[in-house]
């Protein structure tokens, strides 16, 4: 069986501060589409400049002279990929996330832009589009043709919204720590490519179950354990903090400790998948105990992630120069100790900045080939190729 794409995928920012010129920001589309065709923004902290100053560097990072028609397209500019976006999905409203849909709002080109995120989420960005802060060009009416962004409010009910063309989004509230006025928020995004119901995690900045007053990253793991990994392969999540960061620090982020504790939630959740999947095909025979698996072992959690990219983002930046390795370096090589030390089987890898990510699915096999634009490079390198079949536990 041919192998079936889901999803492009350019990272504008993969930061979390302080570097302006890195915060969160990814451009995806179906992959069996054009770029000019329409762009889902994911996040939109980094923006039009940042991928001006990409495009110098590279100015195929969008991979436009391998169309679908194998048709050479011209290389667009920044301001001209911008305009190819239909619709932004926030995760929640914090600077980092938000900085150029704000700036950029009274600028964009092209058609009227959908702005999805849950109602606080929009409700926070109203107080920056107050005619105070910045001016108001967002409006909650469809009929307000003239204003270019449109809030659009996700439910998270448990069902998939299309929001673009072939896309869908399920929606899931996470903890993000919180603040005077109590817990607040962000989201986890299910995305999923219709055609194919290939699908990947996107978290917004999250903080750990371990300390939060109600956990509710258990949530998504639940959610997300069935369809690992022929359905669900690939998680973009934060890891702010370098190893051994205080808990009362965390400011309602993971550090590669907690990172490891929340993916072994996701194992236990797979493995008890399984375990039921099993029990429920051997329901007919004859009389046997019925087992309570409430604790796993860590050989049972063994490989339960196989076949499982997880994507590093929001690393935060050390602006101080104190070591010569960039400290998103040491969080992702730390997080990558901490996922093979406990033998889940998952890969870990950084999503760089400038990088091109493909997604690509075969039948019982997953199959991707990751293509990484160099930052600075002008060279387009495929250094991932990876097959996962199968494991039964
Ligand atoms: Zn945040
Ligand atoms: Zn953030």
């Amino acid at each position: 069986m041919h192998p079936s794409h889901s999803f492009d995928l350019v990272v504008v920012g993969a930061g979390g501060g302080p570097d302006e010129t890195n915060l969160s920001a990814y451009l995806l589309k179906p992959h069996d589409t054009n770029w000019d065709d329409g762009i889902l923004a994911l996040e939109a902290g980094s923006g039009q400049g940042t991928l001006a100053r990409l495009l110098r560097s590279d100015p195929d990072i969008f991979q436009t002279s391998n169309t679908k028609n194998g048709a050479i397209s011209k290389v667009h500019s920044a301001s001209d990929i911008y305009s190819f976006v239909r619709c932004f999905l926030l995760t929640h409203a914090h600077l980092d996330h938000i900085n150029s849909l704000v700036v950029s709002a009274g600028s964009l080109r092209g058609p009227r832009k959908r702005v999805y995120g849950l109602k606080q989420t929009l409700e926070d960005l109203e107080l920056v589009f107050s005619d105070r802060i910045w001016p108001n060009l967002a409006s909650w009416k469809e009929e307000d043709d003239d204003v270019k962004l449109l809030y659009s409010t996700l439910i998270p009910d448990g069902r998939y919204k299309l929001v673009f063309p072939d896309i869908s989004v399920q929606s899931v509230p996470i903890n993000h720590g919180h603040n005077t006025l109590g817990q607040y928020s962000s989201t986890a995004f299910f995305i999923r490519h219709e055609p194919t119901l290939h699908e990947f995690l996107f978290f917004g900045d999250v903080e750990p179950d371990s300390i939060a007053v109600k956990p509710q990253t258990i949530n998504v793991w639940r959610l997300a354990a069935p369809k690992i990994p022929e359905k669900l392969s690939t998680i973009f999540i934060e890891c702010s903090w370098p190893s051994g960061r205080k808990d009362e620090l965390l400011f309602g982020h993971l550090t590669p400790e907690h990172l490891g504790q929340e993916l072994a939630a996701l194992a236990a959740e797979v493995v008890k998948c399984k375990l039921a999947t099993q029990q429920n095909g051997s329901r007919r025979r004859p009389a046997r105990k019925k087992q309570r698996r409430n604790t796993l072992t860590a050989g049972e959690l063994k490989d339960a992630l196989f076949g499982v990219r997880i994507f590093i983002i929001h690393c935060k930046d050390d602006m101080n120069g104190d070591s010569d390795q960039p400290l998103r370096e040491i969080i992702v090589e730390q997080a990558r100790r901490i996922v093979e030390e406990r033998g889940f089987g998952a890969k870990v890898f950084a999503a760089e900045q400038g990088s091109h990510i493909s997604m690509i699915h075969c039948s019982s096999s997953i199959l991707f080939f990751l293509h990484f634009l160099e930052g600075w490079g002008m060279k387009n390198i495929a250094i991932y190729s990876f097959e996962c079949t199968f494991m039964s536990t």
